[in-house]
């Protein structure tokens, strides 16, 4: 795996989200929530065993009524006939205490519920729904999330801070309340699940805001604040490259100062995109940072004026799907085969250099160099590869180096 400096990760309460742990220590894990209509159980179902089969840990669906309440155990018992055994999450806002208690199969087919405090209800309504809704978690032994989200944050709780803040001596910025008000949610929600009987092991909090800043100065506080176990994420993250950067930008940041148990990358996909992408963005935030590793990294250059042809850019692709392709037989038969390190690339400059780092890299030649490509295995030079099949030669080299490296461990 590549190389990682985190030594300072924040010690957390472990947390079990059906047969996953969330903190103490545990991978940071990943998960990713279906956008289909939950009331449709089988799109569900079949959504929701995508996003696991590309590595989802855990999958949320929306419980937004009762036609979706009573789908959900429909929904796990087709994910049993397929053999997916990934933990369901329900996401309620407004009537979940309702729909808990009046749907015990519901409450029992998911293992865990998310709560989001600032949509539970208000005045007295408040308390009561979310007391129903820690009582069903505690009946039938599920965690929750204390799920603060700033664009649902609780109104009455900011304005109170606000007017405190107007009447201190040395007021803090708007913005800073607006942090502390989120901090604050979440933390009295905890404090009164536990109040109510919920074990401390049976709490995740969450703070998602939309902004960078504001997620990580949020996450600070409450990681200094508690020692419950954090989901991170940055909430509306937006579509394509916007929302992958601004998502790595602030979870990078904090997974690096030891801050997050798992992690969720809120993709707006494109119209008809693939959901699952949110997963391999989680994914790969974890592998580049050196906290986990999914599948093997192909280190390409990004190629330049010496690199004329596309001969480069076809065999990095070609590579990339190869890798992807056998997965899941590698998965099977040699364990430990994420860890593979790959390297494509463009020309002798630095071609040699970087695939001697990687297990196996291949250095193309560049305009006007010989049509040869060296091959290095493990930091050495192994072979030249020449002709037209350089890309077949290449996955035969790397399908080799898997089953004799990964594979002898499979069979002691
Ligand atoms: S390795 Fe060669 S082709 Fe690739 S970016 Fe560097 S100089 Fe350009």
């Amino acid at each position: 795996m590549a190389y990682s400096a985190i030594r300072n990760r924040r010690q957390s309460i472990p947390v079990k989200v059906g047969h996953v742990t969330v903190g103490g220590g545990a991978p940071v894990m990943v998960q990713s929530m279906t956008n289909t209509d939950t009331a449709d159980a089988e799109g569900t179902a079949r959504q929701t065993a995508d996003l696991a089969r590309a590595g989802s840990e855990v999958v949320r669906i929306t419980v937004d009524r009762e036609e979706s309440a009573r789908a959900v155990p429909r929904i796990r018992e087709l994910l049993d006939k397929w053999n997916v055994d990934v933990p369901l999450v329900g996401d309620f806002h407004y009537n979940g205490h309702t729909l808990l208690n009046d749907n015990p199969a519901c409450a029992e087919a998911l293992a865990k519920y998310r709560i989001n405090p600032g949509n539970v209800g208000f005045g007295e309504k408040k308390d009561r729904n979310f007391s129903m809704m820690i009582e069903t978690a505690m009946k039938f032994d599920r965690p929750v999330r204390i799920g603060v989200n700033w664009g649902s944050l609780d109104q009455a709780m900011l304005t109170d801070l606000m007017d405190r803040n107007a009447k201190s001596a040395e007021p803090m910025d708007v913005r800073e309340v607006m942090h502390e008000a989120i901090v604050q949610s979440g933390l009295l929600s905890a404090e009164r699940a536990v109040e109510l009987g919920l074990g401390k092991d049976k709490i995740i909090i969450s703070a998602k805001c939309s902004e960078v800043q504001d997620l990580i100065a949020v996450y600070r506080s409450l990681g200094q604040r508690c020692d419950y176990a954090l989901h991170l994420g940055l909430t509306e993250a937006g579509m394509g490259s916007k929302g992958i950067v601004a998502s790595t930008a602030a979870l990078a940041v904090l997974l690096q100062e030891g801050i997050g148990d798992t992690i969720r990358i809120s993709l707006t996909p494109e119209p008809g995109g693939d959901r699952t992408k949110e997963v391999i963005v989680a994914q790969e935030i974890l592998q580049t940072m050196g906290l986990r590793a999914f599948a093997p990294m192909v280190i390409a250059c990004p190629g330049c004026g010496r690199t004329t042809s596309t001969t480069f850019q076809e065999l990095a692709q070609d590579i990339q799907s190869y890798v992807r392709e056998r997965m899941p037989d590698w998965r099977k038969d040699y364990p430990g085969f994420e860890n593979l390190q790959l390297a494509v690339m463009g020309c002798i400059v630095n071609g040699p250099g970087e695939s001697k780092h990687a297990d196996i890299g291949i250095s193309l030649p560049g305009t006007g160099e010989l049509p040869a490509a060296p091959i290095f295995i493990d930091g050495k030079k192994a072979m030249t590869l020449r002709g037209e099949n350089i890309s077949g030669q290449f996955k035969e080299i790397v399908e080799g180096y898997v089953k004799g490296r990964w594979g002898a461990k499979s069979v002691a």
